[in-house]
């Protein structure tokens, strides 16, 4: 499947020694990176590249910002780990930042994003049993059928993608599938009292950018209040500007019980997650009852808090609403016929790919790719369209016409 695309001698050592030494766990395009600024990454053959995927949405700030750059270094210098058996000044500051930047009572730092969404689900049954009342053992949580949450055993419990759960059974129990985008399956599954929360992406990332309808969020939120279930917004990937909002449940105003944050939470340098929620959630875990050895560091609140600050001062969620239109409005203009599908919401977006030939989305990254121009598939005809937030209209028509010619070659 490695196509037409030119590898250097330089390339294929790489490619190679990783091929023999590390595990065959992801299916990467043939590209070695080693440096990065902004929008731009370069290969170990000095090749420059627009990266349209900003590592899952990891990269908003674009890479290496040097605000954010500075903090690490600086932070780096100092102190950067005293693990949660000693309090640490940045952490003290970090919570009082980012609770009030959000608007909720408390936050529980974690470090990867699936550590995050596990500690939300811990935090709904606690809250589950302690508050709501429901019987031991008995919660349950609702999820949506092609979600992405991460790859723990647990989070792949209740995935419904074969290649995700294929030979890793047995698997947690206390979770059931309701269709995506689709309120009255919602509805007659909140009927059940043992319902402790519907956990949810406000759009779809991995599934290939799937934005549910208008009204979708905010009814889905409204109808958990009405039964006393928490809605948990997975914002991993849909957060921090990525949507053109701060969060993507912004665009309907909905506010979620408990929050989840990652990827970008530390600019793209270092994992950093965060659950936010209210007192009467949070305060259901107590000292010993959860935790890791990283969450909290101050290494990772000092980046978190700078991270958050350029979020803001850069105006980058604005950027991403006003490119990713522009974006959207140009791909739709090539009218191409192998493009069947173009969606998103300000720069988390996704073309389909319609041929005969079925590795023709991954034929089309590897002419991006010589392009000039860095982008992967999902689920075999999807490709994702998401720089980094900090791209100019320049870099964008610059990009579009890259596209556009990559397209042209696999017609
Ligand atoms: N949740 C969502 C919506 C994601 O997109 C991802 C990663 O792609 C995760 C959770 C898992 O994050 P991590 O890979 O940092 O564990």
């Amino acid at each position: 499947m490695i196509g037409t695309s030119h590898i250097s001698a330089l390339t294929q050592k790489y490619l190679d020694q990783e091929e023999r030494f590390g595990a065959h766990n992801y299916h990467p395009l043939p590209v070695v990176l080693n440096r990065a600024s902004g929008v731009f990454v370069w290969d170990v053959d000095d090749k420059k590249y627009y990266d349209f995927l900003s590592a899952y949405s990891a990269v908003n700030h674009g890479h290496c910002h040097p605000k954010i750059i500075a903090a690490f270094i600086e932070q780096a210098q100092k102190l950067t780990l005293t693990s949660r058996a000693f309090h640490n000044d940045v952490m003290a500051e970090y919570t009082e930042y980012i609770t009030s930047y959000f608007g909720y009572d408390k936050v529980l730092p974690m470090n990867t994003g699936v550590e995050a969404v596990e500690t939300a689900l811990k935090l709904a049954r606690k809250w589950a049993y302690e508050v709501k009342g429901v019987e031991e053992n008995k919660a349950k949580i609702l999820v949506c059928a092609q979600n992405f949450h991460g790859r723990t055993l647990n989070v792949v419990s209740f995935s419904t993608d074969p290649s995700a759960k294929n030979n890793f059974g047995p698997f947690t129990p206390g979770y059931e599938v309701v269709e995506y985008n689709n309120i009255a399956a919602l509805q007659a599954a909140l009927q059940d009292k043992n319902v402790a929360a519907f956990l949810a992406e406000p759009i779809q990332g991995e599934a290939g950018v799937v934005v549910p309808d208008e009204g979708y969020l905010s009814t889905a939120a409204a109808m958990c209040r009405e039964a006393n279930v928490l809605f948990i917004a997975d914002e991993i990937q849909t957060g921090l500007a990525r949507t053109g909002k701060m969060l993507a449940c912004d665009h309907e105003n909905v506010r979620p019980d408990i929050l989840i944050l990652g990827k970008a939470l530390s600019g793209g340098t270092m994992p950093v997650s965060a659950v936010l929620a209210d007192d009467e959630i949070m305060l259901t875990i107590r000292p010993g009852e959860h935790g890791s050895t990283y969450g909290g560091n101050p290494l990772a609140c000092k980046v978190a808090i700078t991270a958050l600050q350029v979020l803001k001062d850069e105006k980058l969620a604005e950027n991403a609403a006003i490119q990713g239109e522009y974006l959207r409005s140009k791909l739709k203009a090539l009218n191409n016929p192998h493009v069947s599908i173009i969606r998103g919401k300000g720069l988390l977006n996704a073309i389909v790919i319609d041929h005969v030939n079925k590795d023709a989305a991954w034929d089309l990254c590897l002419h991006l790719k010589d392009n000039g121009l860095l982008a992967k598939p999902t689920h075999g005809d999807k490709i994702r369209f998401a720089p980094p937030l900090v791209i100019t209209r320049e870099e964008m028509d610059d990009c579009i016409s890259i596209i556009s010619k990559s397209l042209q070659a696999i017609s």
